[in-house]
């Protein structure tokens, strides 16, 4: 063969255009898998949050209703002094063990 150095130049650029167009796709290729295997990974997931959020749900709201309730109701109720740390009604206005205002 007897080319002009030009024409190698070409010719090996050409080549390393394909190669790295094929390699770029190929790359381009792996990364839409994994994105889509990450994808399926998320959706499994959510699935088994959904499904286990769903069997608990009944008894966790339950739980909290038949827990918090009661203790709001009684929680204003009291009023404790600054003093002596006697738990007084909640219409006294003065400590009932020490006499300090509340
Ligand atoms: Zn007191």
């Amino acid at each position: 063969m007897n080319l002009p150095p030009i024409a190698w130049a070409i010719l090996v650029m050409g080549l390393l255009w394909l190669g790295l167009r094929l390699w770029s796709r190929k790359a381009e290729q792996r990364r839409q898998e994994e994105r889509e295997a990450r994808m399926a990974e998320l959706l499994a997931e959510r699935e088994r949050m959904l499904e286990a959020r769903e069997r608990d749900a009944p008894s966790s709201l339950g739980a909290v209703v038949s827990d918090s309730a009661p203790k709001a109701a009684e929680q204003p109720a009291e009023r404790r002094c600054l003093g002596c740390r006697t738990v007084n009604p909640p219409d006294a206005s003065v400590c009932a063990s020490c006499g300090l205002e509340l």
